[in-house]
């Protein structure tokens, strides 16, 4: 129980004709110039099954990326198999051989070699700009696995008051049974943490990935395995979402499900759980993040230019494909024009959509065609809609890839479902009140909060600014004053959030990998 202190990754910068770049674009070369083919991996062995689907560039949907084996229910099964027959060993593994694999495994990913690799798989499959990937695909992904071993290290300086007739200690056990990740395709970083914190508190896991984060997340499991993972600890089965689901809640051995995706499908896990809870040997964990409707409230005392560009930054990167993504802003009427002329500008002016490969993209294609079918109908019912007017943007293109342009709207209904319902794209509605109902726009942004994942609060006036966070405390998990309400940094911000947005675990925070540990208090007679 050594004391480890970690640090953030630094963000490289990527110029132009410098060593990173030109790693990154061979790596990228690379990818794009092969069909790049990925097993399941199950007790540490490759599976190629028969079942075979496509991962496409988001931005360039007649190139295929990679082809992918899905898992069916009986390989799914061996996986679970796999997970419990590995468990013990695992478990039984020094605390600090364990922690040291993940250590290696940032340290590989802050090397060039690794890093263009996750960097590059995450461009292509996911569509994100160089900026977007190397704060997800590299730092974050890095200080998740530095900081969880620091909070690890921490916990395990812990140790209970001995007394003269007994020594008493306390052992940060695995969770008897596996643990199903499954994860999301707008952060690679999420992927990682989800599947790695369970294995670093000594349990296997069942991991299945988005089917459009694939490539980068194969990456992530490659370069762990080069890190010194052990085979079977974490099983990497990419499957249909209803497959895995079913296996991993009617298996006894469920230990816990960690998530992080929509609403719907966490409610329906935690369903299939109460549906199969005579069967458990142990209480399956619940551990979610799910979506967001998160708002940047707009004062009359904030800086006017400063609420532009974090409302462009948090509305519009990566297209909006962030759970902590802005799609509401409540305006105050005084500041109406000046904002909207500087955001029409901004828009129209400087912000160049296209292919995530060339350097001064702003944001590409969102991430395929179910996503860019149910935005375009969001702008649909913004045309048709009375109450509602498109200020600008609301073109879409899907002849070369998943083209929405960022796209700002205005009602004079603050419950419009624009306002209410969660988008995941580059879609941002306001409401304009008026400068004198500012209480009642606190009670209805309270009142129009299901979710309460992040929100900002742009004032200057340190009253109103108290009074606010009184009235809007539980509307969000992560508070933002005077800044976007995205971007969370591994132990800056521990990022989650409450209401329909989850069970508020707060990655990146000290208490997210004790979800995963179910210690054991020991008294021993002297
Ligand atoms: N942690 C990310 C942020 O703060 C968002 C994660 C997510 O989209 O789930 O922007």
């Amino acid at each position: 129980s050594t004391r480890y202190t970690a640090k953030n990754e630094p963000i490289l910068e990527y110029r132009r004709g410098g060593k990173e770049v030109k790693q990154l674009e061979e790596t990228l070369n690379e990818y794009k110039s092969k069909l790049n083919r990925i097993p399941c991996i199950v007790d540490g062995k490759e599976v190629w099954t028969n079942s075979v689907q496509r991962q496409l560039l988001p931005f360039d949907h007649q190139h295929v990326l990679a082809e992918y084996c899905l898992a069916d229910p009986a390989l799914l099964e061996r996986a679970i198999e796999s997970g419990v027959k590995n468990r013990s060993r695992w478990e039984q593994m020094p605390v600090e051989e364990r922690a040291n694999i993940f250590l290696k495994a940032a340290d590989l990913g802050s090397d060039l070699k690794w890093r263009s690799r996750l960097l590059a798989s995450t461009m292509l499959g996911q569509g994100k700009t160089i900026f977007q990937a190397e704060i997800d695909a590299a730092c974050e992904v890095i200080d998740f696995w530095r900081f969880n071993v620091q909070y690890l290290a921490s916990a395990l300086a812990y140790s209970p008051i001995s007394t003269r007739d007994s020594e008493n200690t306390y052992i940060q056990r695995g969770l008897e049974g596996f643990v199903a990740a499954v994860s999301p395709f707008n952060f690679t970083a999420i992927g990682a943490n989800l599947a790695s914190s369970p294995a670093l508190m000594g349990n296997t896991v069942l991991w299945k990935s988005a089917s459009t984060a694939i490539l980068s997340n194969y990456v992530v499991y490659k370069l762990l395995e080069e890190a010194g993972l052990p085979p079977g600890v974490i099983q990497f089965v990419p499957s249909k979402g209803g497959d895995f689901g079913r296996a991993i809640t009617r298996s006894p051995h469920l230990a816990a499900i960690t998530f992080t995706g929509s609403t719907d499908t966490f409610m329906t896990l935690w369903k299939w759980v109460a549906d199969n809870i005579d069967n458990y040997r142990t209480f399956p964990r619940m551990i979610g993040e799910c979506g967001g409707k998160n708002f940047h409230l707009i004062h009359s005392s904030a800086d006017p230019t400063t609420i532009v560009y974090a409302t462009i930054r948090s509305a519009f990167e990566y297209s909006g494909q962030k759970c902590s993504a802005c799609s509401r802003v409540y305006l105050p009427r005084s500041m109406s024009k000046t904002f909207f002329a500087h955001m029409k500008s901004i828009m129209m002016n400087e912000l160049k959509i296209g292919s995530p490969l060339q350097h001064e993209t702003f944001t590409s294609a969102v991430i395929d065609r179910a996503s860019f079918d149910n935005i375009r109908n969001y702008i649909e019912y913004a045309r048709s809609s009375p109450t509602t007017k498109i200020l600008v943007g609301g073109q879409c293109d899907d002849s070369v890839g998943f083209y929405v342009q960022p796209t700002l709207i205005e009602t004079t209904d603050p419950k419009d479902k624009l306002m209410c319902e969660e988008i995941f794209g580059p879609i941002l509605t306001v409401y304009v009140y008026e400068d004198d109902k500012y209480d009642e726009t606190l009670e209805l942004i309270d009142q129009t909060s299901n979710y309460a994942l992040t929100g900002s609060i742009f004032c200057k006036d340190e009253n109103v600014l108290k009074k606010t966070r009184a009235r809007l405390m539980q509307a969000m998990g992560n508070l933002y004053i005077n800044d976007k309400s995205t971007g969370a940094v591994v132990n800056q911000q521990p990022f989650g959030g409450a209401r329909l947005s989850g069970t508020n675990d707060k990655a990146g925070g000290p208490h997210y990998i004790f979800r995963f540990s179910s210690p054991l208090a020991v008294k021993n007679m002297k």
